[in-house]
This record gives structure tokens, C-alpha cells and sequence, in this order.
């Protein structure tokens, strides 16, 4: 899943960049804006934490730009303490959920992991695909009951594949969204990825869509 975090407070935004990466997240940055803006517009961000105060052009303001140009990904606000009515202001502009700052890490966590699971249509934090169990909150993976180890970039690829469940993913798409912005990406080794995860999950839930990209599905539905 890829992020977009907006905020112009130096240590903020290196601590927000540095927990959503441990927790498995690629992650953009924008400390004003007019970059937050033209970056929400051109890449497909999976959730976007955007602060309310920022220089060049408030948050309320970006946010009402993308919401205008259809961009519909999730998007938490940050507000100042005792501000409701930024809250409201943030809202109605299109915001889907809010924190209040200072907030828990953990809290800013569990709120994005809710957020992209809604927007794919999840309730449960836990996916399910044939013998394959995805617990998106531990970011475990087990077969059958038991658990498979993996690396970061196929924890970040099986992830996003189980919540686009049943959906014909491209790898154009894939590398959009377990890449940042700054990695030098080849969307070669997707196809790598793909060979280990089919490896180690054991059973055959990533299909090939020839000439499309991918699908996760139940075994023993066409393809
Ligand atoms: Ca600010």
C-alpha cells in the first residue's frame, strides 16, 4: 500500500514517514500544499494523512481540489487541538477520517489499516482467499492454519492483491502502489515477486490474466 503524507512540521513528517514505512507502507512526502496537491492529482495513493495547516496552500484547500478532479482515494485530516471547526471545514471538503494532534502512532495506524480496507469494500481486517488467511493488522499470512513467512515487498504485494480481491490487477498497478515515488522501479520484478509468492503460499490463488496482469481468487474458480 502506498502513502501520502502532508505536513510541514520537519519532525512530524520524518516520524509519520519513518512509522508508515516500518509498518510496511511505501511513502510520499509533501511539506507544502501545492505539492501535496499536484502529487495527489498525479500518483494513486492507497490512504493520504493530511495536516490542515500548511504553508503555500491549506489542507481544506487541496483537499477540496482533488475531491473536485474525482481523486476519491481515503484521506485522514490532522487538526490542531480545540479547532472543531476545522474538523467540520475538513469534512465537508472531503475528508474520512480526522486525528487530533498530538495523537498515538498506534491510533494514526489502526485508522489508515481501516481506511484502505473500507475503500477496497473489507470489514473485517482479516482476508480470506481459499486456504490463504491475510491478518491485515499483524500483517501475518498463514495456509491452511499455518504461517509463511515473507519479505517486505511480497507482504506488500500479497496485501495489496487480497484487497482487490477477484479484481484483474495490472503490474503497472502493483508497482504503483508497493513502490514510492523515489524507487527506481522495474516492473520486472513484479513478476518475481509473484513467483515466490506462488512458491511459498503452496497453492494457486494468483492467477495470470494474459496480457492483463493478475488475479487473486479462490482456487478452483475460472480464470
Ligand atoms: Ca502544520
Amino acid at each position: 500500500m502506498r502513502a501520502l503524507v502532508v505536513e510541514d512540521d520537519p519532525d512530524l513528517i520524518r516520524q509519520l514517514s519513518e512509522t508508515l514505512r516500518t509498518e510496511g507502507y511505501a511513502v510520499d512526502q509533501a511539506t507544502d500544499g501545492e505539492e501535496a496537491m499536484y502529487l495527489g492529482e498525479v500518483e494513486p495513493y492507497d490512504v493520504v494523512v493530511l495536516d490542515l495547516g500548511l504553508p503555500v496552500m491549506d489542507g481544506v484547500s487541496v483537499l477540496k481540489s482533488w475531491r473536485s478532479k474525482g481523486r476519491a482515494m481515503p484521506v485522514l485530516i490532522l487538526t490542531a487541538r480545540g479547532q472543531w471547526s476545522e474538523k467540520v471545514a475538513g469534512f465537508d471538503a472531503g475528508a474520512d477520517d480526522y486525528l487530533t494532534k498530538p495523537f498515538q502512532m498506534e491510533e494514526l495506524l489502526a485508522r489508515i489499516r481501516a481506511l484502505i480496507r473500507r475503500a477496497a469494500g473489507h470489514a473485517s481486517p482479516v482476508m480470506r482467499c481459499g486456504p490463504v488467511e491475510v491478518d491485515t493488522n499483524s500483517a501475518t499470512v498463514t495456509v491452511n492454519g499455518e504461517s509463511i513467512k515473507l519479505t517486505g515487498h511480497e507482504y506488500k504485494l500479497l496485501s495489496y492483491m487480497i484487497h482487490h480481491l477477484n479484481k484483474i490487477v495490472s503490474r503497472t498497478e502493483l508497482t504503483e502502489h508497493i513502490y514510492d515515488q523515489d524507487f527506481d522501479r522495474d516492473s520486472n520484478t513484479i513478476e518475481v515477486f509473484v513467483g515466490r509468492l506462488r512458491k511459498k503460499l503452496g497453492v494457486d490463488v494468483i492467477k495470470t490474466v494474459r496480457g492483463l496482469g493478475y488475479r487473486m481468487e479462490p482456487d478452483g474458480e475460472a480464470s
